[in-house]
């Protein structure tokens, strides 16, 4: 009999089947599928928030944590969260991870962030790696379904095939349950069936609800993902980290009805990037269009589908089938308040600096009435 059994094989399996058998227990790992799709969603990351005294404190961490998720921040659970962050980069450099240059581009992470060198497919790798060195035995095509209890301890897990695995501590690490539409539409509605999931096919989340089924305690906000813009192009499953979309801060966003719908600007894009999934399940067809113009091509990491391009907004239009008339309107409204923004402001360089003459500006830009004013920098699309 093992002393321990590991339902899953990504980070959190890897990291406690390691630590399980460093501390001299012998330890299976289950991993539910292939050996080439091992890894789970951990093998689609690229970097670990950690707090450091010296360039990231614990109250900064807080601070953005608590942007993010606003009123539902779990205080207890981030408390901990932040502090063991702290112990992270050494233990996992003891497993041979080594570190990378972040990554230039929209998200600038370099103080706050540590890069693994290879991403998480290097990760997971050099963790499997380890854990065989040590001696943890590890089963690929081994799904768990169920785990016996006794007394209310678990003594053995149940497998797909209807084997029972006895064992004296059990670590369920099987990922949650992003790729289960059907359990995601129980949340977000029937729109959760044209979502997108960058993350592992795997990830069903049958274990859980095994658990929760016998009374395990949930915690947490159902509704609180964190969803970032997919490319609509991508597969339904497994597109990983090429297919995100990293153009929002620079351009508008418009739904299928060619209506911008959130503040494209709202905060720096690392703080922000993982709300635009949320925003955009909750519109049409859980569909939407980032517009950006060509001057600012470059300046993020572009999705892995080129982008569709058009010489004019009404070309655009025709192109992704939105009503022409619609986004010419949207656009001109955007451009009419960023350059508004920029005089009142006082970034102009011709600032306006009177609150009356300000006002009256506005008036006229929202009778429709042409204002010349000289925009000064990439806030504009043109044409
Ligand atoms: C594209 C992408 C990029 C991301 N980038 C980052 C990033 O840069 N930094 C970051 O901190 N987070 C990132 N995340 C989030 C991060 O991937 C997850 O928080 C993390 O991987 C969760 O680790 P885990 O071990 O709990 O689950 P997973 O890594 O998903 O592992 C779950 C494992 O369980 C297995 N499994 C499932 N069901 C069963 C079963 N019944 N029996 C046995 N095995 C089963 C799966 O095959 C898989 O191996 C990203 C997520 C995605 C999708």
């Amino acid at each position: 009999m093992y002393d321990v059994v590991v339902a899953g094989g990504g980070n959190a399996a890897l990291c406690a089947a390691i630590e399980a058998r460093r501390r001299g227990a012998t330890v299976l790992l289950l991993e539910r599928t292939t050996r080439e799709w091992r890894g789970g969603n951990s093998k689609y990351t690229r970097n670990l928030r950690c707090a450091d005294p010296a360039t990231y404190p614990d109250e900064e961490f807080l601070a953005d944590l608590a942007g993010v998720t606003g009123q539902d921040l779990d205080r207890d659970l981030a408390a901990l969260v932040i502090e063991r962050s702290r112990e992270l980069p050494a233990w996992m450099e003891a497993q041979g991870v080594r570190w990378q240059p972040a990554l230039r581009g929209t998200l600038q992470l370099d103080r706050t962030n540590r890069f693994f060198l290879g991403g998480g497919k290097a990760l997971v790798n050099t963790y499997y790696a380890t854990a065989e060195r040590l001696g943890v035995d590890v089963r690929y095509g081994f799904a768990v379904t169920g785990l016996r209890l006794d007394r209310g301890r678990c003594d053995a897990v149940l497998l797909d095939g209807g084997e029972t695995v006895p064992a004296r501590a059990v670590v369920v690490a099987s990922g949650g349950y992003e790729a289960n539409l059907a359990w995601l539409a129980e949340h977000w509605g029937e729109g959760a069936w044209n979502y997108r999931v960058r993350g592992s096919r795997w990830n069903d989340g049958a274990l859980l609800r095994h658990l929760l089924d016998q009374g395990a305690q949930s915690r947490g906000n159902p509704r609180g993902f964190h969803a970032i813009a997919v490319d609509a192009r991508s597969p339904q499953f497994d597109g990983g980290i090429v297919t995100r979309v990293d153009a929002v801060p620079f351009g508008i966003v418009v739904n299928r009805d060619a209506v911008r719908f959130a503040d494209e600007g709202a905060d720096l894009w690392p703080r922000r990037y993982a709300s635009w999934g949320g925003l955009i399940a909750l519109q049409p067809g859980q569909i939407a269009h980032c517009l950006f113009d060509g001057r600012v091509a470059g300046r993020f990491i572009p999705s892995v589908y080129p982008p569709v391009r058009a010489g004019t907004i009404a070309e655009l239009a025709a192109a992704l089938g939105l009503d022409a008339a619609r986004l010419a309107r949207t656009v001109a409204e955007y451009n009419r308040a960023v350059a508004l923004a920029e005089l009142c402001e006082m970034r102009s360089p011709a600032p306006v600096q009177e609150p009356a003459e300000c006002d009256s500006l506005k008036r006229l830009i929202r009778r429709g009435e042409s204002v010349e004013v000289r925009p000064r920098n990439h806030g504009c699309l043109s044409k």
